[in-house]
């Protein structure tokens, strides 16, 4: 039988790349996100590699969406393997203009969702004595920079949600562990380039060079299929005692 997942946000950037690198897997996937092209994004996926897909636009801000999404995973596709709270939001301003509802929204969608989530799949993933939860922090799960105060927090929050859960999970073969990618070149960074712009009074290129990739040794965005692969190795049966963690593609950033 293959095995189910579900990844939060995988109608676009890094979420799709492990959706991708799980369809060859063979895995049936529940596609989620708010793209409106969401639904011929799963098809296209399905068809390459010849996998049972569907799709969900549930909005990860109502825990009775999140809830919906899935109890809507296990009814279509019998079960759910693994569990991947990918989807995020950014906002970068200094704390004394950071709009409220914009910190409201990133602990929201980045952390809160990825509890709602995870609770609604446990009683499955223990009738299976399977589970496992993968968690997209971030490098700024572990670090912080100026400007990103409700999403540094989110992203640590998710971190020590994951340790809790792995504990939880231990007697079940339920794992949780998180990645921290540093920047990877998605949607999302790309609004955040024109957000730093801003901020830092610089253009697009001095951003990406002064900014974003100062930190890393490794000069480059962080690669989707590195971090589609990590998911893979974590969704093993073999990664049984792979618990509990962070796994950290953040090019050196951290090492220093
Ligand atoms: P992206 O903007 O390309 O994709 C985000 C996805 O989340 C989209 O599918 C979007 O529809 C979905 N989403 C957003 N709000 C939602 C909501 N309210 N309800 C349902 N779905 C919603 O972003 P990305 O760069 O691929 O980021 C994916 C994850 O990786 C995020 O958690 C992000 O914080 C994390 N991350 C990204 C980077 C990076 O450099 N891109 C680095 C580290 C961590």
């Amino acid at each position: 039988m293959n095995k189910t997942v579900l990844i939060t946000g995988s109608t676009s950037g890094i979420g799709l790349g492990i959706a991708k690198q799980f369809a060859k897997e063979g895995y049936n996937i529940m596609f989620h996100g708010l793209e409106s092209n969401g639904a011929e994004i799963a098809e296209a996926v399905g068809k390459k590699q010849h996998i049972n897909v569907a799709f969900s636009n549930a909005n990860l801000m109502q825990s009775d969406a999140i809830e919906q999404l899935i109890e809507d995973t296990i009814s279509t596709f019998g079960a759910l393997h693994v569990l991947v709270n990918n989807a995020g939001i950014q906002f970068v301003s200094p704390i004394e203009d950071f709009p409220n509802s914009k910190y409201e929204n990133i602990i929201a969608i980045n952390m809160n969702a990825v509890f709602y989530a995870s609770k609604a799949v446990w009683k499955q993933m223990k009738k299976q004595k399977f589970g496992r939860i993968i968690n997209i922090s971030s490098v700024h799960g572990i670090r912080a920079s100026e400007y990103k105060s409700a999403y540094v927090t989110a992203k640590h929050g998710v971190i020590g949600m994951t340790k809790v859960l792995a504990l939880e999970g231990a007697k079940f073969n339920i794992t949780c562990n998180a990645i921290c990618p540093g920047y990877v070149k998605t949607p999302l960074v790309e609004g955040q380039i024109k957000d730093q712009a801003k901020a830092h009074h610089m253009t697009e290129a001095e951003v990406v060079e002064k900014v974003m990739l100062i930190k890393q040794a490794v000069k480059q965005f962080v690669p989707l299929e590195a971090i589609a692969d990590m998911a893979i190795l974590l969704a093993k049966e073999s990664s049984t005692t792979i618990t509990g963690t962070e796994f950290v593609l953040d090019g050196g950033w951290s090492a220093q």
